[in-house]
């Protein structure tokens, strides 16, 4: 029934790539139309079915990937998932997306009680499971022969194995009990008076001073008598773990009431919770290997920013995608060409003399200087306070938010030199100019808010600048 399901929807699936694969959009603008056309297709599949199984999940991330990349130069997937600032650029990342979308009935197991969920109750204890750490989740996972619980389960085990502790609230709030971090011996700990007078969390057992409740205390509420051996356990475990998690210690808030674990508060109360929950699954500490090439050749380099600042400063789909493949170093330069043996030689479009590299092309080569040059003669002539501009600051942008503007500027001047390139024409200050004019006036008509015109400030005054 699952493959039936999913078979029709990947026919459709490969229609519409067909459909769009006729348009010449980059790889950015496909992403937009994956996540809203193409997603779409299967995330009623993945709330309501059993997860559909690694094969139909991989032909969808292969029909995804295809479709994004019909180029032979690629950014990893691994890092095509991150968000921009990492070098990502938000792409979906089809195995953690289903795995968020199961975990939606977690909030609805949560949040629902009475008789929505009878079959739910009747094939394992939610509130144990909802209040519990992990081991109970696995112990219950085991036993499950219901195939969709037994996913949804599953997921949610994975989730809180990956939960990262962000706030000293999230460590009041971990389940005390069936917690692979709170063990005796080699035991998980469990004290059945305890859970069912509701001493669940770490908080529970903590006094508002911060300190540890007494035997006596919690003998006195549970009224059954606590073994000693296991009382010292639980405190040493607890304040093992408050001690690695590093946070300072902190008065526990006076606030009563009853408290969701930290792994529920995230999946009940956060705005956009299946965001916090799918980025715990794509988590990953892979770096894009662009950045080890730049920084052997260019100093300080600040990545965040590298990463980020053409979505920050552009709205054109052309240069953003542009700059994306200047710092992932997978632009058709011909040196890169050549090197996959798709051109017979390296040498520059311009000169012809040298290696076309990246940094040649949109600085070094004799055709590039005379532009660089007037841009800074125009520049002194307007009094505008310039830094001695380098390679690096025409390549990767100037990180202030005051060069906003010579940003902008160089990014169309790598947009006028590129397309340069592809019609084997010899870059010029009057073509130049020109290509500034009408990226101009296409500006001054797409956007809304006057408050981006200061940011084209130094390209309008090019435009005006006579050429001497
Ligand atoms: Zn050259």
């Amino acid at each position: 029934m699952i493959d039936y399901n999913y078979s029709s929807k990947l026919t459709m699936l490969q229609n519409i790539i067909i459909f769009w694969k006729r348009r010449n959009i980059s790889p950015l603008g496909k992403i937009t139309v994956v996540k809203s056309m193409l997603l779409p297709l299967f995330t009623h599949l993945f709330i309501a079915l059993p997860s559909p199984g690694v094969h139909i999940l991989n032909q969808i991330h292969n029909c995804f990937y295809n479709f994004i990349w019909d180029d032979p130069l690629k950014i990893k997937h691994n890092i095509l998932i991150k968000p921009y600032e990492e070098g990502g650029l938000n792409m979906i990342d089809i195995y953690s997306f289903e795995k968020s979308m199961k975990l939606t009935w977690i909030k609805k197991l949560a949040l629902c009680t009475g008789k929505c969920f009878v079959l739910v109750y009747s094939l394992f204890d939610v509130k144990k499971m909802l209040n519990m750490g992990n081991a109970y989740v696995q112990k219950i996972v085991k036993r499950l022969t219901n195939t969709f619980w037994k996913d949804v389960l599953n997921y949610y085990s994975i989730y809180v194995n990956t939960f990262k502790i962000c706030t000293f609230d999230d460590v009041l709030n971990m389940p005390l009990f069936y917690n692979d971090n709170f063990k005796i011996g080699m035991n998980c700990i469990y004290d059945k008076n305890m859970y069912e007078r509701g001493i669940r969390l770490v908080r529970d057992i903590l006094c508002t001073s911060g300190g540890f409740k007494t035997k006596n205390d919690i003998e006195n509420y549970t009224g059954k008598v606590l073994n000693f051996l296991f009382y010292e356990g639980v405190k040493r475990t607890v304040s093992d773990f408050i001690k690695k998690s590093s946070f300072a210690t902190v008065n526990k808030s006076n606030t009563t009431g009853v408290f969701f674990s930290s792994y529920l508060n995230v999946i009940v109360f956060k705005a956009k919770p299946n965001k916090s929950i799918y980025s715990t699954y794509t988590f990953n500490k892979e770096k894009p290997t662009c950045q080890n090439k730049w920084n052997e050749i260019f100093n300080n380099i600040d990545w965040k920013f590298v990463h980020n600042f053409v979505f920050e400063n552009s709205r054109d789909t052309y240069i953003q995608w542009l700059q994306t493949r200047i710092v992932h170093r997978i632009l058709g330069t011909k040196s890169l060409l050549y090197k996959m043996k798709i051109v017979n030689d390296n040498l520059c479009s311009f000169c012809k003399k040298h290696e076309e590299t990246l940094t040649h092309l949109f600085w070094e080569c004799e055709h590039i200087q005379p532009i660089i040059n007037y841009i800074k003669y125009s520049m002194n002539l307007n009094n505008i306070n310039f830094p001695n501009i380098s390679c690096q600051d025409v390549l990767l942008g100037i990180c202030s938010e005051k060069m906003t503007p010579i940003n902008i500027l160089f990014l169309e001047m790598k947009r006028y030199v590129f397309i340069c390139k592809k019609h084997s024409k010899i870059p010029t200050v009057p073509g130049l100019k020109n290509s500034f004019q009408l990226a101009w006036e296409i500006q001054k008509h797409t956007i809304c808010q006057g408050s981006e015109f200061p940011n084209w400030s130094v390209v309008r005054l090019l435009i005006n600048e006579p050429i001497t």
